[in-house]
């Protein structure tokens, strides 16, 4: 049996504390997007420094980078880029695109008797 708070395992490398400060932040600073606008790339870090933590996105770490409509470019470990999209999903700014992804996990009441 699967539950929700099963998948916070899901994290595949630590993320420092902060970052999700960090994240918060930038996104109330307006410094981080509330969407990608076009494609999101994958692949492997370049050591350029991630938008999210502000650590060293190494070449052994998986790396998310897109365009902003500004023209910057922006870029997140794996585990930043999980951040970026719970925090914006928590603020109601993702549209529930997949319907694979319950995102009522963290606003389950159980009736009380
Ligand atoms: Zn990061």
């Amino acid at each position: 049996m699967v539950t929700a708070s099963a998948r916070r395992g899901a994290a595949e490398m630590p993320v420092p504390p902060e970052a999700a400060q960090n994240i918060r932040r930038k996104l109330d600073a307006g410094l981080l997007p509330r969407e990608v606008v076009g494609k999101m790339f994958t692949g492997f870090g370049h050591n350029k420094r991630c938008d999210g933590c502000e650590m060293v996105i190494l070449a052994n770490q998986v790396l998310h980078e897109f365009d902003t409509p500004d023209g910057r470019i922006v870029r997140f470990h794996l585990g930043c880029a999980g951040l970026w999209e719970a925090e914006r999903r928590r603020r109601g700014w993702l549209r529930p695109s997949s319907p694979s992804e319950d995102d009522r996990g963290s606003l389950s009441r159980e009736p009380e008797e």
